[in-house]
């Protein structure tokens, strides 16, 4: 099976009201009617091309989710005002006081934070595995279980889950299989390995420009309508609707997803290589000593690569410290959290963006103090950026 996320999004097709090569951006929160009848039936359930209030649809809107629908091969999308609200929303959908979730370790820190701190409180029990250990994860379910939850690409240590075999121990649960497939859009389809639900922050590669934070969740059609469900949906109600106007923008910045992962993959792999023939332990799905590399290249959309996004040990949290402000000063990137720019971005994820996971536990997932996360911009030269690394990395000890 050959599955093709760019030539997906090619095909999307819309005209803008002029005939503009664009959609026509709506700029209306709320929707006349030539009817109230109609009025009453969309209240009851969706209609096509037919729109109510922007907090629960928006033309707009649709035709990114309709291109995110077509790039993920799922039957339906939704789009939100953040990774976090789409996380957030499919798993109160999904779960409830009593109920259980089995999620990987190694998440994004807000989310980690969500499942661990937040969602007892509303009686939503989680438990923490290796996700790439199938045993460990079969003995976690329980009856109660209603979520598998995991990262495509995890977050830092670059960790890929098997989805096919995920969404099995999922499917035989009775329960659903939830993959945040943010770090690496159109290499991996997660969806078309049985993941029943594909959700992505926006805020990185998709939108790729900083300039925004946003969110989408891909999944069947039932699916989608059940979180836009005016009487019952956690996207309707819970209101993380993603404003018209940047919809328009991360729409025509999806239309160039597909080559700026090439580059941002080519990157990565040249730095990943780099770092590691200088002896330093890199965490890159597309290094072969990388566990997860076979697996990987067998489930990945080839063309695309391993994604942008890499990891380096330096031993310290001081030396890391160190490093990062000398490649801010040698022009390798920003010392910055987030992902996905057309710069290269890099931080210490133990101090920042996975601080939220207690130390004993960040010590049990291998992750360790002196971890420097790369996000690898869209530089034409890498090679260029190479050795300005290596520079830093020959004075850090100077
Ligand atoms: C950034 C990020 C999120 C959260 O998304 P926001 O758009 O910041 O709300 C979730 N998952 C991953 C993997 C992320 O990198």
């Amino acid at each position: 099976m050959k599955f093709d996320p760019a030539s997906k999004i090619q095909d999307t097709w819309v005209f803008g009201e002029f005939g503009d090569v664009n959609p026509s951006i709506t700029d209306s929160s709320t929707y006349t009617f030539l009817s109230p009848d109609t009025m009453e039936e969309l209240f009851e359930h969706e209609k096509e091309g037919c729109f109510l209030y922007s907090r629960h649809f928006n033309p707009i809107n649709k035709f990114l989710c309709d291109a995110l629908s077509a790039m993920e091969g799922t039957e339906s999308a939704h789009v939100t005002a953040s990774g976090m609200g789409a996380i957030t929303s499919c798993i109160l959908q999904l779960c409830g006081a009593g109920e259980h979730i089995v999620s990987g370790w190694t998440i994004y820190g807000g989310t980690f934070a969500f499942l661990r701190n937040f969602a007892p409180r509303l009686g939503i029990k989680v438990s923490f595995v290796d996700i790439t250990n199938m045993e460990t994860v079969k003995s976690a379910m329980t009856e109660k279980t209603k979520v598998i939850y995991c990262e495509s690409i995890s977050n830092p240590l670059m960790t890929v889950p098997d989805f096919r075999v995920l969404a099995d121990i999922a499917a035989k649960n009775g329960a659903v299989l939830v993959v945040d497939n943010t770090f690496s859009p159109m290499i991996l389809s997660p969806h078309q390995y049985g993941a029943d639900i594909v959700v992505y922050s926006m805020t990185k590669f998709i939108n790729g420009s900083s300039d925004c934070v946003a969110g989408a969740i891909c999944s069947t059609k039932e699916r989608i309508l059940s979180l836009m469900d005016v009487n019952s949906g956690a996207c309707m109600l819970l209101g993380p609707v993603l404003d018209s106007l940047r919809a328009a923008s991360i729409l025509k910045n999806l239309h160039t997803l597909h080559i700026r992962m090439k580059q941002h993959s080519a990157n990565a792999l040249h730095l990943a290589k780099t770092l590691r023939d200088r002896g330093i332990t890199v965490f890159y799905p597309g290094l072969p000593e990388h566990p997860q590399h076979q697996l990987m290249k067998k489930m990945m959309n080839e063309q695309f690569g391993f994604g942008g996004m890499l990891a380096f040990d330096v031993g310290s949290a001081k030396r890391a410290n160190r490093l990062m402000v000398m490649m801010q000063e040698a022009k390798v990137g920003y010392l910055a959290v987030s992902l996905g720019y057309f710069k290269t971005l890099f931080s210490a994820p133990a101090h920042s963006t996975s601080s939220e996971i207690p130390e004993e536990v960040q010590k049990q997932m291998g992750l360790s103090d002196g971890l420097v996360r790369l996000s690898v911009g869209l530089d034409n030269d890498i090679e260029r950026i190479a050795e300005r690394i290596n520079g830093c990395l020959d004075r850090l000890d100077a």
